[in-house]
């Protein structure tokens, strides 16, 4: 049986444990000194890049996993109409609060999202599911979920860490137990996915392929930035549903 991290029944494809990790932490969300350093300093390049392509200003937007709601909100300044779902209840509540302070308008519910695309499916113009898909028991049902959940025509944009020595050295042993930039055990490696897996994952399901960028952190300068071609660590990749219609 799935235990529940806040006295409700979890879904089959989620993982208390993970879910747990969250929820400690909730409460330091938004601090960009906390463990959450790495969101907030990702989160204005991921949010261009997005933008960039998708053009969201008034776009109806679902964000997947949104956790405390970093990228939930800066998207919604951009204007466009977001909700944000995720299965952990106080990264949820924070995210309320985070927004009520900062008068922001988004609205977030505790679903997963395959409850959400049964529910409105074809429901959203764009589908962002970011630094999530590592966290969960089966990444292709969180795949398909997004692809019900977008218009034809709607973009999917999905990031991950992938699979390999390097990345091993990079996001686990670099990141959590070098550099302390995360907590010990926030990764596991066996739940990274390699981009063949995730494209394949979202072909199936019927979704084109549209842009794959690296992020690559230097600890040097401290800097993240986006970088085509080197997929080898982080990475985020850009999907559409074909529009009603097309071949
Ligand atoms: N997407 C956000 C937060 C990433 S942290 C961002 O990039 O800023 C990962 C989030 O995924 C956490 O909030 C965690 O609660 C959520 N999560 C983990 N498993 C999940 C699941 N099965 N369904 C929904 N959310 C999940």
């Amino acid at each position: 049986m799935n235990t529940s991290v806040d006295d409700r029944p979890l879904p089959a494809n989620a993982d208390a444990g993970e879910l747990a990790k969250f929820q400690a932490l909730a409460s330091r969300w938004w601090d960009p000194g906390s463990e959450f350093r790495p969101l907030h300093e990702i989160n204005p390049l991921r949010l261009d890049w997005i933008d960039a392509l998708a053009a969201i200003g008034g776009k109806q937007i679902v964000d997947v996993g949104c956790g405390g709601g970093i990228l939930t909100e800066s998207m919604a300044l951009r204007g466009a109409r977001v909700t944000g779902i995720d299965l952990a209840d106080k990264p949820l509540r924070v995210a309320e609060l985070h927004g009520l302070e900062s008068g922001v308008a988004v609205s977030y519910e505790r679903i997963s999202a395959e409850a959400l695309a049964e529910r409105s499916p074809a429901g959203f113009d764009v589908v962002t599911c970011m630094e999530m898909l590592e966290h969960v028991p089966d990444p292709a049902s969180t795949i398909r979920a997004c692809a019900t959940m977008v218009r034809p025509g709607g973009w999917v944009f999905l990031s991950t860490i992938n699979r390999n020595p390097k990345a091993f050295l990079f996001a686990i042993v670099g990141a959590e137990y070098v550099l302390n930039l995360l907590p010990k055990g926030t990764h596991e490696y066996d739940k990274f996915l390699r981009p063949a897996e995730l494209c394949g994952f979202a072909r199936d399901v019927g979704l084109d392929l549209v842009e794959m960028i690296g992020l690559t952190y230097n600890p040097i300068t401290r800097r993240y930035r986006l970088t085509r071609g080197d997929v080898s660590v982080n990475y985020l990749v850009a999907f559409r549903k074909p529009a009603a219609g097309a071949a």
